[in-house]
């Protein structure tokens, strides 16, 4: 087996441990495989040994790998900044957007989607700690956002993502993860149909999944260090 099949399956493993830890079902978290910086050689290894959802944080480089491997049935998930001069290559070539954080982005890649795809599929990215320098809108606009992005016609609302600050300390980690996921309640009871909580990456897999991620995005543990 590849090196890249075992971490992948190691990641696998500790997804399962956590999921039963917290007494939540097997299949109630997916995993996105975060290949941004590795080629698509490497996707294609990690591809072969079952995984089909793939992430990637720079726009160019993620539709070169996208087309790269038309030839495989992939799943393709833009997670990073979007600048309003690249909402067509994510409209035109991705199935997920993780990263919509202003309405401009949302409109732009609503307008731009290419007919006879299915809706682009969205979560809005939320700043749910407050870290200075982040993308994502705070949580107390996040509402007025989401109930904008829902209706727009060629996007479908999936939920929000959050990157919490790094912490050496779990617990701190841990009350993040509940804040977004308090959050994302919030948003549900007040009638948006969300399904996505995307959260939790390497090093705090564990503790979002206990805190109800129902998507992890997972880059070192699979591919190797950036
Ligand atoms: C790079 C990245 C990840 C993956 O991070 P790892 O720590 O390598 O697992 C997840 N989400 C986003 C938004 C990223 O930019």
């Amino acid at each position: 087996m590849s090196v890249l099949a075992e971490n992948l399956q190691r990641v696998q493993a500790r997804i399962q441990a956590a999921c039963q830890a917290a007494g939540r079902g097997p299949a109630a978290v997916r995993l996105l495989a975060v290949s941004k910086t590795f080629g698509a050689d490497e996707v294609r290894q990690v591809h072969a040994a079952g995984q089909t959802a793939f992430g990637e944080n720079y726009i160019q480089e993620g539709v070169e790998k996208i087309q790269a491997l038309r030839d495989l049935d992939l799943e393709w998930h833009c997670i990073g900044p979007i600048q309003s001069n690249k909402t067509r290559l994510v409209a035109e070539h991705f199935d997920w957007v993780h990263s919509v954080d202003r309405l401009k982005i949302a409109e732009r890649l609503s307008a731009q989607r290419p007919a006879g795809r299915p809706p682009l599929q969205v979560c809005i990215q939320v700043n749910i700690d407050g870290g200075a320098n982040k993308s994502g809108v705070l949580p107390g606009e996040a509402l007025a956002l989401a109930h904008a992005v829902a209706v727009l016609p060629h996007l479908q609302l999936r939920g929000i993502m959050t990157i919490p600050e790094p912490d050496d300390d779990p617990a701190r980690t841990r009350a993040v993860h509940a804040q977004a996921h308090a959050l994302w309640s919030q948003l549900k009871a007040q009638g948006l149909a969300l399904d996505t909580l995307s959260m939790g990456m390497t090093a705090d897999l564990e503790a979002a999944v206990q805190e109800g991620s129902t998507m992890v995005r997972v880059g070192t543990a699979i591919f190797g260090r950036r």
